[in-house]
């Protein structure tokens, strides 16, 4: 379990799902799962994210979308990719429409396998996530005090 001093903003994106992944994002945010008791909060601006879930693949469709959303997001931040679709392509991979897993269009830090991925899945892939989102800051803010000392 990370130490966190910050609470991140966490961002939901479906690209190219059946929905089944989908329902178990939505499950982490019900009184059952409740992803928000480690810190995390959902939001959906992407400027306001820290760390952006996805679901499904990505097609030739939503591709640009895909690159928007990750180019709004303030540095650092963290990509989860939810569920096999969004890992590799999973069962629509061959499909005309689909480009592949979301790996094929912007950097992915985390991949949550599973069809449908489970909640306790997700939360765990989260949890790697505020750590990764954590240890990103840390050093950044190392090299911004390193360049300040060269100057
Ligand atoms: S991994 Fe399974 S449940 Fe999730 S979007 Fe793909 S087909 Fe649907």
């Amino acid at each position: 379990m990370p130490t966190i001093s910050k609470s991140p903003w966490m961002m939901h994106y479906d690209g190219s799902s059946c929905n089944g992944c989908d329902i178990e994002v939505l499950a982490c945010l019900t009184p059952l799962y409740d992803i928000e008791r480690f810190g995390v909060i959902n939001t959906g601006d992407p400027r306001q994210a820290d760390i952006l879930l996805i679901t499904g693949g990505v097609n030739y469709h939503n591709e640009s979308v895909v690159k928007q959303i990750y180019e709004q997001m303030p540095t650092p931040k963290v990509v989860v990719a939810v569920g096999i679709c969004a890992c590799s392509g999973g069962v629509f991979k061959d499909c005309y429409n689909i480009k592949g897993g979301v790996d094929t269009t912007i950097p992915v830090d985390i991949y949550v396998p599973g069809c449908a991925a489970r909640p306790e899945s997700i939360i765990d892939g989260v949890l790697q996530a505020v750590e990764l989102l954590a240890r990103k800051q840390t050093e950044a803010e190392s090299a911004t005090a390193a360049e300040g000392e060269a100057q």
